[in-house]
């Protein structure tokens, strides 16, 4: 990338009191018939925002200026909104689709609901997950919890699946009186992971493994790369994720909602422009990216920073921000994460003797579940969503390698799968440049500070993000956009 030009336009145009700066280089470029001129950059009373990422986050940001009377532009990577919300459609027949990425929408949800119901979309409760497969064996979830059958991990409680560990935490959230002002000694277990505190307090090496396949499977990581503060702050909440949360879908797909924002955004979406460096000073920030084979750069009076820290990482940042800022920038933990979209000619978990259409498994593919529960018939359509080792294993085979794979774990639980099986797709959203990692969580060190640090602005700049939320979610990342378009509103009045 060459961005001598850049800087010298730049420079010229701020010595002949020029104000905005949108100028482009490159083999060719004509420089001068490139500078589009946005507005005046006067610092905070100024009204234009520049906003990176076109996610939820960016969207929600985007859309909340956009209708305050604020000038934006959004830059995306890609060709398309929506980040992590993504419905595959083409791959699947008779007009059946899969969510890749982001998938529930919980009852508590309240952004996500909000918007959902400002764009009049409608979002159709999940269903409860129904069956359990551990260790070769089956559990259907009525008579497991009827019956208080015992899963085949040592250490647990009869006829309960998640939460298995918290006995084993009892001693120290006895410690707690009020979960939001925890106590230094409580706030120390951020050194240790989930794993060890567990191991300390007593609990047997099969409840860690099992929570491997419950709460670190969301988290999309291991127990012994997750911070022991983040496990009892799960625990010290008053709601604490299960096999009874309330989850729903977006009806006809979840890309309908970061669509609906870009659409009230229309021409203020600039596709396909990845950011490559980031200028800062106390008035303003220069935004390099590319654009066609070119390098163009924008010179804002605000800038929001939407995109993950994953690729955040990657981007030149001049002067860095704060060291604290740096470290979390460079050193926030990802989780990995993929999801499998089987297709079959026939619904063969929706019949009678199945064991289930919404199960728990502890095969390569986690959970497995019937994805196209709410769409026409008589093909359907079965998502797996596996994360950590596993994940990690299949992201390193070929597609070829993952769905045969696929088909052999599904097999496990429905024999009779390959006699349908039609073929499918996978999403590694690790291999994605834009994401390079599932979704944020807590490491071993970074559950104290890293959250407030994520989220806190540096001068003009401000971060928004699933990222900058304790949530990881599509409800965080849009909470996070007017989080940060509020603040920007305070400030430039
Ligand atoms: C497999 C999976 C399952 C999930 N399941 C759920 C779920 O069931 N429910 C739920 O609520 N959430 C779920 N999530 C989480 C949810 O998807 C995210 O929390 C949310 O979508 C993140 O939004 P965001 O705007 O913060 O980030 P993103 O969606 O990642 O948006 C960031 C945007 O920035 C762009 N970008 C990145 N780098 C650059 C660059 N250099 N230049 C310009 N643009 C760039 C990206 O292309 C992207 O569009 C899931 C996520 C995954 C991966």
């Amino acid at each position: 990338m060459n961005n001598k030009h850049v800087i010298s336009r730049r420079d010229f145009m701020r010595g002949a009191g020029a104000t905005l700066v949108y100028a482009a280089t490159g083999a060719g470029s004509a420089m001068a018939s490139n500078i589009r001129s946005f507005s005046n950059l006067s610092g905070e009373s100024s009204k234009n925002v520049l906003i990176l990422g076109a996610g939820l986050a960016g969207l929600a940001a985007a859309y909340e200026l956009d209708k305050a009377g604020f000038s934006v532009t959004v830059l995306e990577a890609r060709s398309r909104p929506g980040g992590r919300v993504r419905t595959l459609r083409d791959p699947f027949a008779d007009g059946l689709y899969a969510e890749m990425g982001a998938e529930y929408v919980d009852a508590h949800d309240e952004y996500a609901h909000k918007y959902c119901k400002e764009f009049g979309l409608k979002v159709l409760t999940a269903k409860l997950y129904d069956a359990i497969f551990v260790r070769g064996q089956r559990f259907k979830m009525d008579s497991f919890k009827q019956n208080k059958e015992k899963l085949p991990f040592k250490g647990t409680v009869g006829g309960e699946l998640f939460g298995q560990e918290k006995k084993y935490l009892k001693r120290i959230l006895n410690m707690i009186k009020d979960p939001e002002k925890l106590p230094a000694e409580i706030l120390k277990f951020d050194n240790l992971s989930a794993a060890e505190l567990l191991l300390q307090e007593g609990a047997p090496q099969d409840i860690i493994n099992l929570y491997n396949y419950l709460n670190a499977t969301e988290r999309t990581v291991r127990a012994d790369q997750m911070s022991a503060l983040s496990l009892i702050r799960s625990h010290a909440k008053t709601s604490f994720f299960d096999e009874q949360t309330d989850e729903g879908r977006i009806l006809g797909g979840n890309d309908q909602l970061p669509k609906a924002f870009a659409r009230a955004l229309s021409g203020k979406i600039l596709y396909q422009r990845p950011v490559r460096k980031i200028a800062h000073d106390k008035n303003s920030a220069e935004v390099w990216f590319e654009e066609g084979g070119k390098v163009q750069s924008i010179r804002t009076p605000w800038l929001v920073v939407a995109i993950p820290f994953s690729v955040l990482r990657e981007i030149e940042i001049k002067p860095e921000f704060s060291p604290a800022k740096m470290k979390c920038i460079r050193e926030l933990a990802y989780g990995q994460v993929m999801k499998i979209a089987m297709q079959y000619k026939k619904r063969f978990w929706d019949e009678k003797e199945s064991l289930g259409q919404r199960v728990f498994t502890d095969t390569h593919l986690r959970r497995i579940y019937h994805m196209s529960i709410d769409q026409p018939g008589p093909r359907g359509i079965l998502m797996s969503f596996t994360a950590a080792d596993d994940a990690e294993m299949l992201g390193k085979l070929s597609e070829k390698e993952r769905l045969k794979i696929a088909l052999q774990e599904a097999s496990k639980v429905w024999p009779e799968a390959p006699k349908f099986w039609e073929g499918g797709v996978t999403k590694y959203w690790n291999e994605d440049p834009w994401v390079k990692g599932s979704y944020s969580l807590s490491g071993v060190g970074q559950a104290r500070d890293f959250l407030e640090l994520a989220r806190t602005a540096e001068g003009l700049i401000h971060f928004a993000g699933e990222h900058t939320t304790n949530e990881s979610s599509m409800n965080g990342a849009i909470k996070s956009g007017v989080r940060v378009s509020e603040a920007i509103k305070k400030a430039a009045t």
